[in-house]
């Protein structure tokens, strides 16, 4: 492979052209194994990136993926319409909560893009044009493009860079009761007052539910999610879940509205929609908001994108879902029982680095585990210890964080851990 050539001429996610960090060749990939040009083989922690759940190369996808791509890859969606698009929006409608109508689009930042275009629409329709502003809490990662960056953690979301441009949303502090503690109503006090002083020109209120992803990692209280939803019913607000990271599965329910039994106006599915095969996002949304869109000036929803409802993408969404929910998955366990095998392991596994002391706090919630260090990490130093153990992860920031492929063996998610531990000894030696 050219290295050369990429260092000098690509792009890489937030990295420099000047000076980037190194990237590893990759050959091929199976199950949930990553293989390196080296010949070296690494376990992924990564799912790369909250999406690949049944393994790299996995048959029944590719089988699906192949039988779609012999009938069509690809027609417009404008005046045509395909089983794969139905069969999928007919899986979505039935496993989330109280969500009616589909928007697919690209990718996760474009779903979300429409959504706040939705909750604004709705607004207008609804007599409402003054609402045109998004509130949102601190520590929220929504994607990379204008309106979804709008809404990022104004620090960690680097804000001051883009800030004149911006449009104007309102934060509140993130919610501090985390998930496992005792809740204390207090939490909500600065949304509540927000809302009170700003009610009235806000359309929505947009998070992560119980599981804030890029922007820090944090797991919060299900009672903060249920009583934001009584705030955005009681004000007129819409409620925006953004599910892309956490949906199917990965917070230990199918999604992680369900901890609070909350059903949003609004809700953002993407990553794991496709199983990590292709990018692919959808916005769902309750009855409700479809038709008071629809009553509108526009008298239409006003978003379109050239590859909207992919057949290819569907078709792999469709063989994911079909995967994840069958009662013989991984083991005959199911979805959910691998998903709790997978958090009692990184408990067990990772609860004793929490004495560590380069280590600040070890958190673990479904599928995900977290190693909180006082620190951040030098990510091209770190990574070289973790490659050199036969493990993929990435950290950023002071987050030294796993989350397995759900088909992950038991045995394979000890070694990941022992290579996790092999990074934060590096850290201790480093003082
Ligand atoms: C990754 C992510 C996005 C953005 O998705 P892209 O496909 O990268 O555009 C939005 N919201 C959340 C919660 C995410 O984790």
């Amino acid at each position: 492979m050219d290295l050369q050539f990429d260092l000098q001429h690509i792009w890489h996610p937030y990295t420099s052209a000047v000076n980037p960090l190194p990237c590893y060749p990759v050959s091929s990939a199976e199950g949930v194994y990553i293989n390196l040009e080296s010949g070296q083989r690494l376990i992924d922690g990564m799912s790369s990136w909250w999406c690949v759940v049944h393994g790299y190369n996995n048959p029944v996808i590719n089988e699906a993926m192949q039988r779609q791509m012999h009938k069509m890859s690809h027609v417009m969606f404008g005046g045509l319409t395909h089983e794969p698009a139905i069969e999928l929006s007919r899986r979505l409608i039935s496993i989330t909560p109280g969500q009616h109508w589909v928007f697919f689009s690209d990718s996760g930042s474009v779903a979300v893009e429409v959504a706040l275009k939705m909750a604004i629409q709705y607004q207008h329709s609804v007599g409402h044009p003054e609402r045109c502003q998004i509130a949102t809490v601190r520590s929220g990662y929504h994607g990379d493009t204008w309106h979804a960056m709008s809404v990022c953690d104004p620090v960690t979301g680097m804000h001051s860079l883009f800030k004149q441009q911006l449009p104007i949303q309102h934060f509140v502090p993130a919610p501090q009761v985390r998930f496992h503690d005792e809740w204390d109503e207090a939490d909500l006090e600065p949304m509540r007052q927000l809302i009170t002083q700003h009610g009235k020109s806000l359309a929505a209120v947009i998070v992560e539910p119980i599981v804030q992803g890029a922007g820090g990692m944090r797991f919060y209280h299900p009672c903060y999610l249920k009583g934001l939803a009584q705030l955005c019913k009681d004000n007129g607000l819409l409620l925006i879940a953004d599910e892309i990271a956490t949906g199917f599965g990965r917070s230990g329910r199918l999604f992680a509205c369900n901890y609070a039994d909350v059903t949003p106006d609004i809700m953002c599915v993407g990553k794991a929609l496709t199983a990590g095969y292709m990018s692919f996002a959808a916005t769902l949304c309750s009855q409700e908001v479809a038709e008071a869109i629809s009553r509108g000036d526009a008298k239409c929803f006003m978003h379109g994108p050239t590859f909207m409802a992919n057949p290819l993408a569907c078709a792999i969404a469709n063989a994911s879902i079909d995967l994840l929910l069958s009662p013989d998955y991984v083991g005959g366990l199911g979805w959910q029982r691998n998903v709790e095998r997978i958090e009692r392991i990184l408990n067990s596994e990772l609860a004793p680095l929490a004495s560590s002391p380069v280590v600040s706090d070890v958190r673990v919630l479904g599928a995900i585990g977290v190693v909180e260090t006082k620190e951040p990490v030098n990510v091209g130093d770190i990574q070289k210890v973790f490659v050199e153990n036969g493990v993929w992860i990435r950290p950023f920031g002071r987050n030294v964080y796993v989350m397995p492929q759900y088909v992950i063996t038991d045995e394979q998610l000890v070694l990941l851990c022992n290579g996790l531990k092999a990074g934060i000894r590096y850290l201790e030696s480093k003082g």
